[in-house]
């Protein structure tokens, strides 16, 4: 470096150090060289600093994220297969993973169908690429936040537990029915659900339909209720299709170059079922025959 002498670049490691700024100090020695070299004029200098500071922050941001988000490891949305279930259209989850038409408002999305038919996946794949996006995101198995949300109860700090989770933009609430519910477990969720209507989204995965929600739930009314507020403003995929796993199971065994195994799978756009809120109505309405 030609214009810093060497107590002056001691100084600014020094100060950088002190006022934490990180990405500066690792790269401003090199480019004070080439803006010396190139004649840059100060303005520029400072400039390119400040955009490498904010740049790394962003990064650096994101990560802290995506290990907050606790999000199930490789289930990215390039790994997911979106010829497995036609039902699901690739460019409108591409649409939500831009987030904004959907975190911004509180809406929801909810996800039924059968064991291995890829909602977790789905579900965690739309939470990486909107933790990319720069939205905050939690990945729960329903059962695991329960059980902390009935230890925040059981210490009077339910609401102020409810509230932490307020930082996250989506709550993915995994398998939400899978276990029959006692009483107090299905109030504990029911208030987390409640407390977030209409502010903040959730992503619901559930092997059962709304319809079979009164056998794990024990109270009616209240599950009534919840449905209600789940899909008022909520968008419902029924990815009802063979579990995955079998699937490809079933094509390896067969070899390359035979058909795929999809018996029950639709090439049919027309056929696509993805209810936005007229459908959740319908799922609504199910729910209450
Ligand atoms: P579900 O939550 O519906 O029970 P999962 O998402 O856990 O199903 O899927 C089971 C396994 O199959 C996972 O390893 C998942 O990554 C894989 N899988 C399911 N559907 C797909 C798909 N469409 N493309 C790629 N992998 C899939
Ligand atoms: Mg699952």
């Amino acid at each position: 470096m030609k214009s810093a002498t060497a107590v002056d670049a001691a100084r600014v490691e020094l100060l950088l150090a002190e006022l934490r700024l990180p990405a500066i100090k690792l790269v401003w020695c090199d480019l004070a060289t080439q803006a010396d070299k190139e004649g840059w004029p100060a303005a520029r200098f400072l400039a390119t600093l400040a955009e490498h500071e904010m740049a790394e922050r962003g990064r650096r941001r994101i990560e802290r994220h995506l290990a907050e988000a606790r999000l199930p490891p490789g289930k990215t949305l390039d790994a997911f297969d979106f010829e497995a279930v036609p039902m699901v259209s690739k460019a409108q989850i591409m649409a939500w993973a831009a987030g904004d038409s959907w975190l911004e408002k509180g809406a929801n999305l909810i996800m039924f169908g059968p064991p291995g038919a890829g909602k977790s996946h789905l579900a965690a794949a739309l939470g990486f690429a909107l933790v990319e996006n720069g939205w905050r995101v939690l990945f729960a198995r329903t059962t695991d936040l329960v059980q902390r949300l009935q230890i925040a109860r059981r210490e009077l700090a339910l609401e102020s537990a409810i509230g932490k989770l307020d930082k996250y933009h989506l709550l993915i609430l995994d398998d939400l029915a899978y276990v029959t519910k006692d009483q107090a477990e299905t109030s504990v969720l029911f208030e987390l659900i409640g407390a977030r209507y209409e502010r903040r989204s959730l992503l619901v995965t559930a092997n059962q339909p709304f319809g079979e929600w009164g056998k794990i739930f024990p109270d009616q009314a209240m599950t009534l209720a919840v449905v209600d507020r789940l899909v008022h403003h909520a968008t419902i995929f029924e990815m009802n299709v063979e579990s995955y796993r079998r699937r490809t199971a079933l094509e390896r065994k067969r070899g390359p170059g035979r058909p795929p195994t999809g018996d029950n799978l639709d090439e049919n756009p027309a056929s696509r079922r993805c209810h936005d809120r007229e459908g959740a109505i319908v799922a609504q309405a199910h729910f209450w025959c």
